[in-house]
Order: structure tokens, then C-alpha cells, then sequence
């Protein structure tokens, strides 16, 4: 098309003045190095080559409304004619932001609002230590917590005590990565194991209750209730890092479909619909150590927290949350994936198996699975096809559809995709994995699929 090079000239201008191109690690995707977004909208986004996609990655996860929901933006259009910023005192929209949390959200008696994810894991472990007096960290391979220094350890580590030899980073204190124990996931064992090797120098216990960061690995019941029984025994902090499963799974959150109560959670991305925005909440007794009482605080902050137009985003998304039938939707649709994707990957006798819960799915490639059975833990997703995970992918960027060509990465559906958006999928998909397999996978393509820090 005539604009065919665009978006190679501007990335080539973002590397000279962003480092690697990008604003965030996981940005610069292999062979899509000149993906410049220009506008998005519902299920769609559109590129400075002309291309138009239909978006099943959607952002990572926030826009479960769909991009630029119309009620959303018009919210915080109208926020923003009435109220700047102005970073003291309170405003009502928090009060009732956080009114509605503490109602619709079991562990949580009082929530403060973040910027990000990350920041809302990070003073999840400070008061966890601050409360406890403790220093370790129990975390599980498969998830990922954010960029700070605690959680900074690559979500494949080895499960065993890592001592700095496996962050996803440099320039971390080794003193710091050897306060985090990284455990399997699912494994019961594990955890009483380590409790009783540790349990009274665990702070907290952290962890996604789907570790979606690999995809999706659904937690036994029985697992989530040992954690729960472990860390009360030995007096440690449960932290559920509900950013991806918060109200895009339920608007109580994971904690509502398990019934397993942690003590704080963190929320982030869909909360907003795509506005930047975290929060931390639990238990009041450990919430209020953040009040600025003499006699030492646990030091919160953020100039921009509880920002006007990110109040009025989250308010609008609660709404439509509650009110329209968003959930039934996406789970539908996610549901109607899951099947047709499993029936497709039978016909064409290719291993797979396609897990996910409502709105998320995801396909590994490897053998050995009955109908229904699901991986539980990392180790278990060694064996999927990595080049034709990312092959496929590849190939469904020919077709105008959108899954991140990186691997194990989950997709997920919106309530602005149709079913024509998922009929689509459909025919892609075969059309892409016929070809990824015929040309054995990723081909030429296959080195670029390793899945480094797995981040997101
Ligand atoms: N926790 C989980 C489970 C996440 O998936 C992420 C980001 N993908 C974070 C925390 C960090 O959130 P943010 O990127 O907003 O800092």
C-alpha cells in the first residue's frame, strides 16, 4: 500500500532515541520489529503500514471492554473537563472506586490505588516484612509479579532456592534474590516443605492463583487451600497477585471463584480497561500500617495515584461490568475457542492442548494429553512445541489476525470480539498451523522462539 515503509521509518527513528525501540521489555517482539501502532478500537488495531488486525492479545490483558471502549472514553473525556489533578486531599471518585472494591472483593476491608502492577506487588511484600518482621519470600515458578528487585527472578527458575542465579535482571543485589524461594507450582509438597524448612522467617507468599504469565495453569483447589492453611499456621502473609484474573475472570476476583480468602491482593489491568492503574487491598489491620501513624509508617506513595481520569476509567469499567453482560460474553466466546480449537487440533491429529479459563485461552503442542487433562505446572510445559507455537502465530499475522508470536503467551477475548471475530480465528488457525507444520514449524524462524523472561 502507499504506506508501505512507514512503519519501518519510525522504528527505525525509535531506536535511535528509545533504547531497543521500546517502552517496555517485552515490546520488541522477533521478526515484528517495525510494529508502529496508529489507532485501536474494539477488537481491531491499526499499523503505519496500513494493516489492520484483529486483536487477540489485546495489550496483555487490559482492554476487556475492548480498545477505547466508547463508555470508558467518554468518562474520562468528562473527568477530565471538570477535575485536573491536584495530588492532595481526596476526591469522591476514589471513595467510591474503593467503596466498590471493598464491597465486590472478599479479602478486601481497605485498598490503596497504584500506577502499575508492579508497584501494588512491591508495598504487597514491604508490608508483608514490615508486619512480620521477616525477610523471605515464597513465589512460584510460572509467575511473574512485575520488574522490582524481590520478584526479579526469571519465571522459569529452577525450583529450589535460586541465590541470584537466575534474575531477569542485572544490577539486583544478590542479598536480594536470595530472600525469594521459588517453588513449583500446584506442589503441595513443596510448599509444607518449605514451611517446614522456613516458616517463621516467610513474610509472605505470593502468587498469580492462574499463572497466566505462562499461559494458563489452572491451581488445584487443594493446592490454594494448603497455602492458605500454611501461611495462617506460620503467621506469613498470602498475597494473591490478581492483575491478570481480576475482574477478567470475575469482578470478586479469583479469590471468589476459589473461595480461598488471601490476606492483600493486587489488581491491575483490567480494573481500567487499559488505564494505567493498580491497586493494593486486604486485610484492614495490615493496610492501615500504610497510614501515616508516628511511630514509623510502611511508606506509600505516588504522584499520580488515584488520578482523576484513571478513577473515572475504573469507575466506568466497574459499571459496565456490572451492569451489562460482559462476563457472559467473553465466556461464551472463550468457551466456543477452547472447544472448536480442540475439536480442529484433533482433525488434523496434531498434539495439543488448549487451556485457558473464560475470556483467556491458549494452545501448547504436546503429546500425551487425554481430552480434559491440563498441564499444572511449568515443568509440565517443557514439552510444548515452541517453534510451532511461535510458527503459527507467524503465519496468523498473514491472515490479519493478531496472537503474540512469542511463546506461551496467552490470547485473550473481549467483549467487543463477534463471533465472526472467532469464526476467523478459526479458519486462520487451520490455514497456519497446516503451514507452520508442513514447513516444520517455525522454520527459519525457530531460533527467535526461546521465551527469555517470559514477561509481561
Ligand atoms: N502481576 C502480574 C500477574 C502481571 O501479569 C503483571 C504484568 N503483566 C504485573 C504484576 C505487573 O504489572 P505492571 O506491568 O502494570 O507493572
Amino acid at each position: 500500500s502507499s504506506t508501505s515503509g512507514a512503519g519501518a521509518r519510525i522504528a527505525e527513528r525509535a531506536r535511535r532515541v528509545v533504547p531497543g525501540g521500546v517502552n517496555s521489555g517485552q515490546r520488541s517482539v522477533p521478526g515484528l520489529t517495525d510494529l508502529v501502532i496508529t489507532g485501536t478500537g474494539g477488537a481491531r488495531f491499526r499499523t503505519a503500514d496500513g494493516r489492520e488486525f484483529i486483536d487477540f492479545h489485546a495489550a496483555f490483558g487490559p482492554p476487556l471492554l475492548g480498545h477505547n471502549d466508547p463508555d470508558v472514553a467518554r468518562a474520562v473525556a468528562e473527568a477530565g473537563t471538570s477535575l485536573g489533578h491536584m495530588g492532595v486531599g481526596v476526591t469522591e471518585g476514589e471513595v467510591l472506586l474503593a467503596e466498590q472494591l471493598v464491597e465486590l472483593i472478599p479479602s478486601v476491608e481497605k485498598i490503596l490505588l497504584t500506577s502499575t502492577g508492579s508497584e501494588a506487588t512491591f508495598h504487597a511484600l514491604r508490608v508483608a516484612r514490615a508486619a512480620t518482621g521477616r525477610r523471605l519470600v515464597v513465589k512460584f515458578q510460572g509467575c511473574y509479579h512485575g520488574w522490582h528487585d524481590s520478584v526479579s527472578l526469571n519465571v522459569i527458575s529452577t525450583p529450589e532456592r535460586v541465590g541470584g542465579r537466575d534474575p531477569i535482571s542485572t544490577g539486583i543485589l544478590p542479598e536480594v534474590l536470595e530472600a525469594t524461594l521459588v517453588l513449583p507450582f500446584n506442589d503441595s509438597e513443596a510448599v509444607r516443605a518449605a514451611f517446614a524448612a522456613h516458616g517463621q522467617d516467610i513474610a509472605a507468599v505470593i502468587l498469580e492463583p492462574v499463572p497466566h504469565n505462562v499461559g494458563a495453569l489452572l491451581p488445584h483447589q487443594e493446592f490454594l487451600t494448603t497455602l492458605r492453611e500454611e501461611t495462617t499456621r506460620a503467621g506469613s502473609v498470602l498475597v494473591f497477585d490478581e492483575v491478570i484474573t481480576g475482574f477478567r475472570h470475575h469482578t470478586g476476583g479469583w479469590q471468589t471463584i476459589s473461595g480461598v480468602t488471601p490476606d492483600l491482593t493486587t489488581f491491575g489491568k483490567a480494573m481500567a480497561n487499559g488505564a494505567p492503574v493498580g491497586a493494593l487491598g486486604g486485610r484492614a489491620d495490615l493496610m492501615d500500617l500504610f497510614s501515616s501513624r508516628p511511630g514509623g509508617p510502611t511508606f506509600f506513595a505516588g504522584t499520580y495515584n488515584g488520578h482523576p481520569s484513571v478513577v473515572a476509567a475504573a469507575l466506568a469499567t466497574l459499571r459496565k461490568l456490572r451492569e451489562e453482560p460482559v462476563h457472559e460474553h467473553v465466556f461464551r466466546l472463550g468457551e466456543r475457542v477452547r472447544t472448536e480449537l480442540t475439536a480442529l487440533y484433533q482433525r488434523l491429529d496434531v498434539p495439543a492442548v488448549v487451556a485457558g479459563y473464560g475470556s483467556v485461552f491458549v494452545t501448547y503442542f504436546m503429546p500425551g494429553y487425554a481430552p480434559g487433562q491440563l498441564p499444572g505446572s511449568y515443568t509440565d510445559l517443557l514439552a510444548n512445541d515452541a517453534a510451532l507455537f511461535v510458527g503459527y502465530r507467524r503465519r496468523l499475522l498473514e491472515h490479519g489476525l493478531f496472537e503474540l508470536p512469542l511463546n506461551l503467551k496467552r490470547s485473550h477475548i473481549s467483549y467487543a470480539h463477534t463471533d465472526d471475530d472467532v469464526d476467523r480465528l478459526l479458519t486462520a488457525t487451520e490455514t497456519a498451523v497446516r503451514s507452520a507444520l508442513a514447513d516444520g514449524g517455525a522454520g527459519d524462524l525457530a531460533h527467535t522462539s526461546t521465551m527469555g523472561g517470559a514477561r509481561d
